[in-house]
């Protein structure tokens, strides 16, 4: 590629509104455009790396024995009711109605419309086990798109669904793709771990995420220092204390806290730490309200919540008008002590173990100190209700955990017959009998990818593509060639021989000045950079210098080529 004959536009500022690194530089090398919120144009440069990774995914899933079809993007309500998931996948459902009023979603993803092709497609377990992938613009209406495509609207996903006859077999074809999925993160050269995760609305039994490792990531992962455990922090479970509840010392006495409303400002003010505080959150119940306790130094894992039976599969925090009319207080100064006895108080496994802590007097303007649980107040319930912290111990029992953070660009699941049942797809085994499928599914984010794998690699400078997804593994920069036809003549020779030699290659012959030219090569990330000057032609040489190397060196034309026969 000659770049006076593509399209390149980078700028040297970033929008203001860019808020992370990724962002900033996809917009600044022009890779992306916005259309609308969290909706993108990729520009010939975006969709050359979009390419890479779509192609690196491909061949894995390929290799894994996957077979790759194409699903509408388009899809009738009356699939998505077959599975309830019509109601039940909320406001992200982008819903469509046509000229006759039929109801169509646009795919956030593809388990009904498969699971439909395989009740039609698959009849005998012979046709067992298979794996039908594609790669397909997904859409979902996000709360908060974000971060540019890193949480888009609309987005590419490389979505995998297996079918089994038998459990065994679909743990199998998970483990499978367990292992495509480990190889196409290690191909593209990013530092990525597999977690446990939680399975969202997408349901099923087991499921992994994987994550880019980055310090910008949205997620919290769990890692133990000893063991290989590792979770997302949603999943992570937190281990009852080993030590049992001490016995009450103190008396329940109600201070004056006028104004002290967060446990910061309590804990200041009666001059004790947070983890001597039980912090009350009264969220919405299936029937009333419902009382959350956890350590002050403690956050509620809302996924957790989300689970209780007493909750009606999501926790949200209850209106104050209803707060006031039930326990007669503004929130600030809730606490257990004295609640309603029809408000059920479900505490944290190590709120439940303290004792003579403070606690709100659901009184305004006061809090209990000396509290104790069965004395003073009931417990309703026992339950892991935190996030993981650092230093707890790993839910293994081996080791200690620490928090990373990281950005999730893939998911499996094992989802059994969730879907497969509600759709009847059903296959006859060996005896004759029809059995339910076993389905699995798999997804990885494309889009995403691109931007984490930015977060996890650039510098002052812009993007240091890892070189698997760079647009191009080397450019050929021409150093005054209008004055010297020698430079056009050596650069044409080298870029030829690189090309024919598989290195994808591009001539910067836009007759930038050089310090122009090497600063948008350094922002759009090219891993090689090779300066043909009238200077290194008469040395005989040419000025090498990689994407991470502080210096150029220079180089005549076999020490050049072993450069990338040895791949550094
Ligand atoms: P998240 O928790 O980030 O919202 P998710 O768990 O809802 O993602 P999945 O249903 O597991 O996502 O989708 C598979 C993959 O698609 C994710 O691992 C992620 O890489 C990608 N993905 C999901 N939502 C988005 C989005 N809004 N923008 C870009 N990529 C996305
Ligand atoms: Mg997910």
């Amino acid at each position: 590629m000659r770049l006076s004959k593509f399209h390149l536009a980078t700028t040297r500022e970033a929008p203001a509104d860019a808020e992370i690194v990724s962002h900033q530089l996809m917009l600044r090398a022009g890779m992306i455009r916005k259309l609308a919120s969290g909706i993108y144009t990729w520009s010939p440069l975006g969709l050359r790396v979009l390419r890479k990774v779509e192609t690196v995914v491909r061949e894995e899933m390929d290799r894994a024995g996957a077979i790759e079809l194409s699903m509408p993007t388009i899809q009738p309500r009356e699939l998505w009711d077959e599975t309830g998931r019509w109601q039940k996948f909320g406001p992200q459902l982008l819903k469509i109605r046509d000229r006759k009023e039929a109801e169509y979603c646009y795919a956030p993803t593809a388990e009904e419309v498969v699971t439909d092709f395989a009740r039609n497609e698959l009849r005998s377990y012979k046709q067992l086990p298979v794996n039908f992938y594609q790669v397909q613009t997904k859409f979902r209406d996000e709360i908060r798109p974000r971060f540019g495509v890193m949480r888009a609207r609309e987005f590419i996903m490389k979505d995998a669904y297996s079918f089994d006859l038998t459990a065994e077999g679909m743990a199998e074809s998970y483990r499978i793709m367990h292992a495509a999925y480990t190889r196409i993160f290690t191909r593209l050269g990013l530092k990525f771990r597999a977690v446990q995760a939680d399975t969202g609305a997408i349901g099923g039994s087991a499921s992994q995420e994987f994550h880019v490792l980055a310090d910008s990531g949205e997620d919290a992962l769990a890692f133990s220092d000893t063991s290989d455990y590792a979770a997302n922090v949603e999943r992570a479970e937190a281990l009852a204390p080993a030590t049992l509840r001490p016995a009450p010392a103190q008396d329940l006495k109600r201070v004056a806290t006028p104004t002290q409303k967060t446990i910061e400002d309590v804990c200041a003010f009666l001059k004790i730490s947070p983890a001597q505080c039980i912090k009350t959150l009264i969220v919405r119940g299936n029937e009333g309200l419902v009382a959350l306790c956890l350590r002050g130094d403690h956050e509620l894992n809302e996924i957790k919540a989300a689970k209780l039976p007493e909750l009606p599969g999501e926790s949200l925090l209850a209106d104050e008008a209803d707060i006031v009319k039930r326990i007669g207080c503004v929130p600030g100064f809730l606490g257990p002590v004295g609640l309603p006895v029809d408000i059920p108080v479900i505490v944290d496994r190590s709120a439940a173990v303290l004792a003579d802590f403070v606690c709100g007097g659901n009184a305004e303007g006061s809090h209990y100190t000396g509290a104790n649980w069965e004395r003073d107040a009931r417990i309703t319930r026992i339950a892991d209700l935190r996030k993981v912290v650092a230093g707890d111990p790993s839910p293994d029992g081996k080791g200690t955990l620490g928090i990373a953070r990281g950005i999730e660009v893939g998911h499996v699941f094992q989802l059994g017959t969730k879907y497969s049942e509600a759709l009847h797809a059903t296959v006859l085994d060996d005896a004759g009998q029809n059995r339910v499928l076993q389905m699995g599914c798999y997804g990885i984010g494309i889009t995403r990818i691109v931007a984490a794998a930015i977060e996890q690699n650039h510098d002052e400078a812009g993007i240091v593509w890892p070189e698997p997804m760079a647009p191009w593994q080397a450019v050929i920069c021409l150093i005054n060639p209008k004055n010297n036809p020698a430079v056009n003549e050596a650069a044409e020779a080298l870029y030829s021989e690189l090309n024919a030699r598989g290195i994808e290659t591009c001539l910067d012959d836009r007759g930038l000045r050089p310090g122009a030219m090497f600063a948008d090569l350094e922002l759009i990330g090219i891993p090689h950079r090779i300066v043909v000057s009238e200077r290194g032609i008469a040395a005989g040489t040419f000025e090498y210098r990689g994407r991470r190397d502080s210096e150029s060196r220079n180089l005549d034309q076999a020490s050049l080529l072993a450069i990338f026969t040895r791949g550094d």
